[in-house]
């Protein structure tokens, strides 16, 4: 929640710690989370559901760090994952395999044995292809796997086409002519039990129309399958609300997203399942930074900072916008700058022509709205070691992961016998 991060005597806070003394502790960059914004933006988004009680599964690409899915477990939801890494993060996390779903276009054999064995309630099946190996893993376990059909309901959600996964091109999901068939193959299949159908439009979504015509497809599907005598009990919207990035950026607000949500499914037979991420997570987090340098270039002036696009790569991937401040309170006059990382790449900026207060070398800098997509896309590019993550509770906070030695970094590289 908004309050969750705020000024107070000068000093930006999380909850009620100061960020500089995070900062004292871990040193920059850093990634700092806020217990109770992860459970307040879950209340929220949970509260728009209430009546119906759908099952909420949080998308753990979107931050799988083991305290943020703890979090998540102890409030008792569910998880969509999509790798054998994040099926083991969620169980080592304490979620509740019977709560997992698993979705993702390329699913491995030893994923696929790992899930039926883990016991998750079902597998959002992308192809024909992959919904043969299922039921071979399954036959060879003595199991049935559980599966709902993601299928391409060729809808525009409108958003960045990175983001975008269920328009006709896309590589996502089973095209929704074709779906009737395959679930009548499915249904055939010894080591499967059809239990839902499955879509997925997109990320940072802000229209609430493109959802509705998805799941109206969705529901259109589920009757003709009843007709063929296949009865569904589930059927998963995906995720893909949109969060403010900016400030004056209106996003739907979860509620007036349930609202019609629960207008098309009410009168159905089925189960809802959600899978949002960005929306619970996004507003949850900031990355902290320290300004190396400032330069003045030919016509722009340059804050170089000790974070890059490594360890957040949103501006550089996507060209979004990020809300960048002082950790420091400052009321001083602003200036025009870009705010720019280390990294050898002209992609790597935080924000271009932004108004910044006048800042130096030393000072300390926020860039909000990092808890979605952040740490989890990091990577060690310009060998630069992973930053620690922290998680604030009221007066305390936590390391809930160290910074990277620069050792680990080494970890597993051989230089072969012959070059010695
Ligand atoms: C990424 C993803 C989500 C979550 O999307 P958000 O925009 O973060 O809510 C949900 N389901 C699937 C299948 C995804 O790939």
């Amino acid at each position: 929640m908004w309050y969750d991060f705020q000024y107070k005597g000068g000093e930006y806070r999380v909850e009620d710690v100061s960020v500089k003394k995070i900062v004292e502790a871990v040193g920059t960059p850093c990634y700092i989370y806020s217990n109770s914004a992860l459970e307040g933006d879950f209340d929220v988004f949970r509260e728009a559901f209430s009546e119906i009680s759908p099952l909420i599964c949080f998308s753990v690409k979107a931050n799988s760090n083991l305290a943020v899915l703890r979090t998540y477990a102890n409030l008792g939801i569910g998880f969509d994952v999509v790798s054998g890494g994040e099926l083991l993060r969620v169980l080592r996390a304490g979620g509740d395999p019977g709560k997992i779903v698993f979705s993702g276009v390329g699913k491995t054999e030893d994923e696929i044995k790992a899930a039926i064995e883990a016991g998750i309630l079902f597998f959002n099946v992308e192809s024909i292809e992959e919904l043969q190996v299922i039921n071979d893993v399954a036959k060879e376990l003595g199991k049935k796997a559980r599966i709902a059909l993601r299928v391409n309901p060729d809808i525009d959600p409108k958003t960045h086409p990175y983001i975008s996964t269920g328009l006709k091109k896309s590589k996502f999901g089973i095209e929704i002519s074709k779906a009737l068939d395959v679930y009548k193959e499915a249904s055939r299949m010894e080591g499967i039990e059809v239990v839902g159908i499955d879509a997925h439009i997109g990320s940072q979504i802000f229209q609430l129309d493109p959802f509705v015509e998805s799941l109206r497809k969705l529901i259109e599907l589920g009757d003709a399958l009843k007709n063929e005598g296949i009865t569904i009990q589930y059927i998963d919207i995906g995720g893909g609300l949109g969060i403010s990035y900016k400030e004056g950026e209106m996003p739907p607000h979860p509620k007036e997203y349930a609202d019609v949500i629960k207008r098309e499914i009410n009168s159905t037979p089925y189960k809802l399942v959600l899978e949002p991420g960005r929306v619970l997570v996004g507003n949850a987090g900031i990355l902290v930074t320290k300004v190396l340098y400032v330069k003045d270039g030919a016509s722009t002036k340059f804050v170089v900072v000790d974070a890059a696009m490594n360890d957040l790569i949103r501006p550089a991937f996507y060209d979004s916008y990020h809300e960048v401040i002082t950790v420091h309170e400052s009321l001083g006059d602003e200036e025009t700058v870009d705010i720019v990382g280390p990294v050898c790449e002209s992609g790597d900026f935080f924000a271009k022509d932004r108004g910044l207060p006048k800042v130096k070398r030393g000072d300390l800098l926020a860039i909000l709205s990092a808890g979605a997509y952040g740490f989890v896309m990091s990577s060690n590019y310009n060998t630069r070691p992973r930053v620690p993550e922290v998680m604030v509770r009221g007066e305390e906070f936590f390391i809930v992961r160290e910074r990277e030695a620069y050792e680990d970094l080494f970890r597993g590289e051989v230089i072969p016998d012959f070059m010695k």
